[in-house]
This record gives C-alpha cells, structure tokens and sequence, in this order.
C-alpha cells in the first residue's frame, strides 16, 4: 500500500474477479495438514485475496490516480467457459452460465478500473470481448440481479480452497488439493499451474476412491458442498479420463532429451484447437515442463537466439514459435502455434521440436512429439 502511496506509479495491474478467489493459487504452507510440504512448493506462497485487492487496493490507487489494469477476471474459466478449449467434463461442476459481457461490465463499472485484460485464444472470444464492452457498460437492476444470482450459483459448486475442511477428514485426504487437481484436469489448459506432488494421483494413490469407502465421514465444508460426494464423482471423472488415455500420471509421462542428454522436456499436454480446425490449418496448444538441469532461454540477446518450437513436415520448417518467456528447470510453459499443412503430400507425419539456445548460443534441438495430420488427438 505504501508504494501505491508513493506517487511513484501511474498504473497497476492486479488480479480480480467477483468471485474473490482465483482456484489455482497455491496455498498457505499451515493448511499442509496431511503431510510435509512438498521440496518444490514456494511454502512463503500465500493464497491472494481478491476481495482484498477491490476493498484495499481500488480505493488507494483511486485516491493516487492510478489506473487499475485487471487481469484473472474470468477466474480461467470458472467464471466465464472457454470457447477454445471449453472444460472437458460438465459431471464433476457444471459449466457457469456466466457469459463474458456480465463480468467484464460488472468489473468495469468500478470507477477505478481503467481497463480489464481478459485471456483470448479464438476469433470467437476476441469478437465475445470486444461485444461485451461496444456498447454501455452500465447494468439495470434486473440484469445486476440475474448476474448476481448466477455468481451466488457458481460459488456453491466451487470450491474456494479455504482450507477450512482442511483437519475434518479422518482418511487425512488434503481435500481443496484434490478438488484444485480435478479443476486443472477439466481444463486443460491450466495444466502449467500444476507440478507433479499435487496432481490427483500422487495425492490419491489408491486406484479406488477412498471416500467411496471411508468408515467415517467427519469431512465437512462450512460452505455447502457435498465433499464425500464430490470427492467420489471427482475420482470417477479422473479415473475416465485415465482410462481414455487423456490422463497420464506424473511417473509415467515420458522425457525427451537433446542428443547430447544436457536438456530435457516432458510433454505435459498437447490440446488440438477445434476452432481452427480446417482441411488445411491446425492449432494445437504444446503444454512443456523443463525437466532437465538449464534454462530454456528467450530474449537470449547477446547470442541472438531464442528457445523455440519448430513445427516440420519432413525436413521443411513449416512454423516456429519463440517461448514467451525463459523456463527455468522444472517450471511448466504453454504455447501455441497454427500452422499450415501441405496440400498433397505423401507423408503427413508432422514432428514438434524445442530448440533452445546453449551457452555458446549453439541451437540443440529436442524431439518433443510426432503425430499423424489425421489424428492430432489431445493427450
Ligand atoms: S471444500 Fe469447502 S471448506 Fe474445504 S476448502 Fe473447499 S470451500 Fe473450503
Ligand atoms: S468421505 Fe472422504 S473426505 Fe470425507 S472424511 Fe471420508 S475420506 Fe475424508
């Protein structure tokens, strides 16, 4: 707060959406209740408070005359559904009936919110977006009151990962970890939020569920949900999507390595997107996690190169697409590329590369996936 006082910045970009939680952050380290804290989780992490940052931070920047960027509005999807990669499974949660223009007009009509950022992976969530806000922001009182009662709707089904039913289980199951895992398997795109000791199956081992069969139900959320039941509908949607092939656990995902061994990838997704799917373009996004020792870098300058992924039919480079960002050993990234596929060709075997950068600036490639045009299936 006191550098928001300090007149020093002239806008700031901050996380809000109307639910006040955004579902992936990790957690405060005491909430650990069912065991030791994992080596690779930050234990200084503490989940952000998203109502804080309205009733704290608007009215400071406000009064200093800082514009508020917002980003996470739609709460990656729990808010508002993706169009581009929609969540797999309405079972477990169904889908919010929030559409993009309510949340993007209620978050707008703070008057301290100089603009919102929301995430957009398709033409038809751009034209969404840009709908939203063509006309007045303003809303009447019977469209506050519907947008209201949709919100009230979500928070019901979703859990906010208070952790306050953290100590209530008798089988010692970290349960807001479990929900935030079948969250992440439901959208696949939030899969570099996630990192192996918390996926479903290294925190639910047993094959069957263990809340089909606990001898004492003491599990209880001050919130409403049904967590025995939940937690059971939860491993039954894990267990399809596993037994589909579209869940791979953490031991069993496979490393690819340079040739010379020095850098190392794990394919964590590779998601087609449907809406630019056509008889000649593809659109997939790569899900990737640096499982090797150096960093993959970008914005390498003095070397003038950048770690990227090549797309190649054959020996012809049909794309390639720099990483946003340097990915340290063991963080996640995303990407994705669209490309073009030649027409009439004998072959349609396409192979994904990294290629990154080493210290001499020497580009070492690493095989990441080949697949059939035919048959780009999301894993
Ligand atoms: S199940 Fe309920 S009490 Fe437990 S973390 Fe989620 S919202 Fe909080
Ligand atoms: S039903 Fe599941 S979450 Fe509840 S106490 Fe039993 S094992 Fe724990």
């Amino acid at each position: 707060m006191k550098l928001i006082d300090s007149e020093v910045f002239d806008a700031l970009m901050i996380a809000y959406n109307d639910l006040g939680f955004y579902v992936y952050n990790p957690h405060r380290p005491s909430l650990w209740s069912f065991g030791s804290v994992p080596d690779n989780v930050d234990a200084a992490f503490e989940q952000e408070d998203l109502l804080a940052n309205r009733t704290d931070v608007f009215p400071v920047a406000g009064r200093n005359n800082i514009g508020i960027m917002i980003m996470k509005p739609f709460a990656a999807g729990h808010l508002v559904a993706s169009k581009s990669t929609p969540p797999k499974d309405t079972k477990i949660r169904p889908s919010s009936d929030i559409t993009a223009s309510e949340t993007l007009r209620s978050i707008l009509s703070y008057s301290e919110v100089a603009c919102v950022v929301p995430g957009m992976a398709s033409v038809e969530e751009v034209e969404e977006n840009v709908l939203a806000v063509s006309a007045s922001i303003s809303f009447s009182k019977k469209e506050r009151s519907t947008y209201e009662q949709k919100l009230a709707r979500v928070k019901s089904s979703l859990c906010s990962r208070c952790g306050d039913c953290h100590s209530s289980c008798s089988q010692n199951l970290p349960i807001s970890w479990l929900f935030r895992s079948s969250y992440i398997a439901q959208h696949p795109p939030a899969v570099e939020e996630s990192w192996d000791d918390v996926e479903y199956f290294s925190l639910h081992q047993n094959i069957e569920s263990v809340c089909a069969s606990c001898p004492s139900v003491t599990c209880h959320c001050p919130y409403g949900i049904d967590i025995r039941s939940s937690l059971m509908d939860i491993h039954n949607f894990i267990t399809e999507l596993r037994n589909n092939g579209l869940l791979v656990k953490p031991s069993e995902r496979i490393e690819s390595r340079s040739p010379c061994g020095r850098f190392r990838a794990k394919l964590l997704k590779k998601i087609e997107l449907e809406t630019v799917k056509n008889e000649s373009s593809i659109g997939l996004r790569i899900h990737l996690e640096n499982s090797g020792e150096l960093p993959w870098l970008v914005w390498n300058q003095s070397k003038k190169t950048d770690a990227r992924i090549i797309v190649l039919h054959e020996e012809s480079l049909l794309h390639t697409e720099s990483l946003h960002r340097t990915v340290m050993p063991l963080e996640r990234t995303f990407l994705t590329v669209l490309f073009s596929v030649p027409r009439n060709m004998e072959s349609s075997l396409i192979n994904i590369k990294l290629v990154v950068p080493d210290e001499a600036g020497k580009e070492i490639p690493v095989s990441i996936c080949s697949f059939e045009t035919n048959s780009a299936k999301s894993v």
